[in-house]
C-alpha cells in the first residue's frame, strides 16, 4: 500500500491517504506531549512500541467481536487502518481512581471503583477536553441516540476485554481513553490504545508503566514502554 499526501499530524501520529479512498495510514511518532500540549518531550521508541502494542490489542478485541479501524500492521511505525470520520467525543474509562477523576473530586489515586466509570470529554484541547455528558452529544448533533448506545456497550465490552488481558499479563488496568468513529455507516473503534492512551500500574508494586512517567517526570519512560510492549507482546 503505497502512502499518498499527509492529511492530518496529530500530537503523536501522522495520518497519511492511501490509493484506495477507504484506507488510510496511520504513522506513530516518538513525540510527547502533556497538559493540552503544554509540556512537550521525545520518548526514544515510543511510536514503535505504540504501533506494536496498538495492533495486538485492536487485533484481541477483533477476535472478541469488537469491529476496529486497524487493517494490518505495514512497517515499524506504520499501520493500515480504515477511514473514520471521528466522533468529536473521548470516552473515559475508569476502573481504579486516578488522575482527572481524583483531581475533579478531590479523591485520593488508587481508590478500586466498585463498578466501571464511563465519562465522555468534549475532544478540543483549547477548552481543554471538557467533560460532557450523552445530552450534550445529542443535542449538538455529535453523535445519535444509537451511535451512543453502541458506544457506550462497546466501551464496557472492551473494559472487560482487556482488565483480563492484562490481569493476565500482571498489570492492573486503571484508565484508558478510546475514539471511536463512523466507517460506512458502521461505527468502529479508532486512534490508538497504548501507555499513551491508558494507566497501567504493576500489580504488586504499583509502578506505573504509562506515560504519567512523562507528564509528572518519574524517569525512566523508555523502559516503561518497553516493559508494556514485552508483556503485550510475547
Ligand atoms: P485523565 O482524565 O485522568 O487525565 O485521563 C484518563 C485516561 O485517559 C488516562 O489513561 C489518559 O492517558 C487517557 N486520556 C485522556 N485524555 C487523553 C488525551 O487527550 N490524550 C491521551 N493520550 N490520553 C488521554
Amino acid at each position: 500500500m503505497k502512502r499518498g499526501k499527509m492529511i492530518y499530524e496529530g500530537k503523536a501520529k501522522k495520518v497519511y491517504e492511501t490509493d484506495d479512498p477507504d484506507l488510510y495510514i496511520q504513522e506513530f511518532k516518538d513525540d510527547a506531549t502533556a497538559f493540552d500540549a503544554t509540556k512537550r518531550g521525545t520518548i526514544a521508541g515510543k511510536g514503535v512500541v505504540n504501533n506494536k502494542i496498538s495492533s495486538s490489542l485492536f487485533t484481541l478485541l477483533e477476535k472478541k467481536g469488537i469491529p476496529t479501524h486497524f487493517v494490518k500492521l505495514l512497517s515499524e511505525r506504520e499501520m493500515l487502518v480504515k477511514r473514520l470520520e471521528i466522533i468529536k467525543a473521548e470516552v473515559t474509562i475508569r476502573n481504579i481512581v486516578a488522575g482527572g477523576m481524583a483531581k475533579m473530586l478531590g479523591l485520593e489515586e488508587g481508590i478500586v471503583l466498585k463498578e466501571p466509570v464511563l465519562e465522555y470529554h468534549f475532544k478540543e484541547d483549547k477548552l481543554h477536553d471538557p467533560l460532557i455528558n450523552e445530552y450534550h452529544l445529542r443535542a449538538l448533533g455529535y453523535a445519535t441516540a444509537g451511535e451512543l448506545d453502541y458506544v457506550r456497550d462497546a466501551s464496557f465490552k472492551i473494559n472487560s476485554i482487556l482488565k483480563e488481558f492484562f490481569n493476565g499479563v500482571g498489570i492492573d488496568l486503571v484508565d484508558f481513553k478510546l475514539e471511536f468513529g463512523r466507517h460506512k455507516g458502521k461505527v468502529l473503534l479508532g486512534d490508538e490504545i497504548s501507555p499513551d492512551t491508558c494507566r497501567f500500574w504493576e500489580k504488586g508494586t504499583g509502578r506505573k508503566l504509562d506515560k504519567d512517567r512523562f507528564r509528572r517526570d518519574l524517569g525512566n519512560i523508555e523502559e516503561a514502554y518497553q516493559e508494556m510492549l514485552s508483556r503485550i507482546v510475547r
